[in-house]
């Protein structure tokens, strides 16, 4: 399903700006609730992040290249860790949250996560790879994914993660057959498809959970599942999991999938004699690309979280194995994607007669779709601003465009910038830290941008832009 609003937001006629983008009063004004923290303009119009100014960062690191606000990431991490645990603490057994390693990882980000004090999800054998090289506590990792190899599942359970959350009944088997071989019990959990699914504003409950993850609720496969996996000695089960989407910006999805899997919970408690000790409710929490979407902060979902966790807690009453299990959330694109913005620089532009009087700007910058795939993907919507100076000049309608041979290869498909853009300008697209990196390619043999951190007016490179050379060197040369 297409998540994208903008669509039906766009307004009719000659393909003017979508209805969420009227004509800017100021063009070069920043919306904070897109930028990381410490995103200022100085005196001379040029963005500045941790008090470094971007055309020294773009001289320092070169175009194009992903740059995160180190404090923004921790202070997001660090919200979701205490706005969650506080709430929770009085309702359940406490909160952990796992940041959802695949929306960005790499060794720099896996430390700070760690040092922050969350959990960690990985879902191949490589994500975990980085985890092990940034030294981050096994028993706070968890293992997902609906395929996981023998190999992954061994390096798993070998590195000693907390949880491996099973997908399927083979894969219960498969775990279980390693363990045994390992001579160890895995933890692990159940993903459970508990028939929602919620993306941006709506969710909706579907009756047949047509979909490759986790184990169905109707039926009772995962009832079953759980019976499975306590018959097995070299499995321990640790509770259950859901999952229901992405990009959610109400909590309508989790109230359901919430009542379910303490449903289930409580059915296992009564019927299997077990009490599982944990609960998962998943990531997907949104965050604001452009000034259409409004999420909730992590104190609000926090709050109305504990508050569904508790209400559902009491309908299933208390009793022995009632005991109230702990929480743990998944988020990913709500941490690190609003504390990463890409910077390109402008290479050609053209006008386009729309008729009526309008035009649109093509304004062509150094990468595309290669470093950010989502408008392509899921027609995903991005805003940006001139970064390297101020402009008095008119707004001028312009759509940012890569440099791909492909016509859908655009970065931000509608915005206002100054009409005396020009070659060479910088340009700043927020909102790029989750999932763009993560979902990067070489095509066209473009090499990928490196990740930059600023902390402290300091820029320190995380992950080293791609050369040529690294293209050429996997390229096996008949000799
Ligand atoms: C993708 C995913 C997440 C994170 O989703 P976000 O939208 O980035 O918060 C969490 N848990 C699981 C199982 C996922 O697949």
């Amino acid at each position: 399903m297409r998540s994208h609003e903008a669509g039906a937001l766009h307004a009719e006629g000659y393909g003017g700006p979508p209805l969420y983008l009227p004509y800017p009063q100021d063009v070069m004004a920043l919306l904070p609730q897109l930028w990381p923290e410490s995103v200022r303009r100085d005196d001379e119009g040029r963005l500045t992040v941790a008090g470094l100014d971007v055309v020294t960062l773009a001289h320092e690191v070169g175009t194009p290249a992903y740059v995160i606000d180190e404090d923004d990431f921790r202070a997001r991490a660090r919200a979701f860790r205490d706005d969650f645990a506080k709430p929770f603490d009085a309702v359940t057994g406490g909160a952990d949250v796992y940041y959802a390693g695949k929306a960005f990882l790499c060794t720099a980000v896996a430390k700070w996560v760690a040092e922050e004090g969350l959990s960690l999800d990985v879902c191949s054998g490589g994500e975990l790879a980085v985890a092990r090289r940034a030294g981050f506590p096994a028993e706070r990792v968890g293992f997902h994914g609906n395929n996981k190899s023998l190999d992954e599942i061994r390096a798993a359970l070998d590195y000693g993660v907390g949880r491996i959350v099973l997908d399927s009944f083979t894969e219960i088997q498969r775990v279980a057959d390693v363990a045994t071989e390992l001579g160890v019990v895995a933890p692990v959990m159940l993903r459970v498809t508990v028939g929602v699914e919620a993306h941006t504003h709506e969710f909706i409950a579907t009756g047949h959970e047509d979909q490759k993850f986790g184990f169905s609720l109707s039926g009772g496969q995962a009832f079953e599942a759980a019976r499975d996996v306590l018959e097995r000695d070299s499995l321990d089960l640790r509770g259950l999991h859901s999952h229901i989407g992405s990009q959610i910006f109400d909590t309508g999805g989790f109230e359901m999938s919430a009542r379910r899997l303490i449903g289930l919970h409580a059915r296992i408690a009564d019927e299997l004699g077990h009490h599982s000790p944990e609960i998962d409710l998943g990531g997907g929490f949104g965050m604001a690309y452009t000034s259409q979407h409004t999420p909730l902060s992590p104190g609000e979902l926090g709050e109305q979280l504990a508050d569904i966790v508790g209400r559902e807690l009491k309908v299933v009453g208390d009793g022995d194995l009632r005991q109230v299990p702990r929480v743990s959330i998944e988020p990913g694109r709500a941490i690190v994607g609003p504390s990463t913005f890409t910077l390109y620089e402008v290479g050609t532009i053209k006008q386009v007669d729309l008729g009526d009087g309008h035009t649109r700007a093509y304004v062509s910058v150094d990468g595309g779709m290669s470093d950010n795939v989502r408008p392509a993907l899921y027609e995903a919507d991005y805003s940006c601003t001139l970064a390297d100076r101020s402009s008095e000049a008119e707004p001028m309608l312009a759509r940012v465009v890569g440099k791909h041979c492909e016509s859908g290869d655009i970065v931000v498909l509608d915005e206002w910038l100054p009409a005396d853009l020009a070659p060479g300008d910088l340009i700043a697209v927020p909102g790029t830290g989750a999932y763009c990196r993560a979902l990067s390619s070489q095509y066209n043999h473009t090499p990928r941008p490196p990740v930059v951190a600023v902390r402290d007016g300091e820029a320190r490179v995380i992950v080293r832009r791609e050369t040529i050379d690294d293209l050429l060197a996997l390229d096996v040369a008949e000799s």
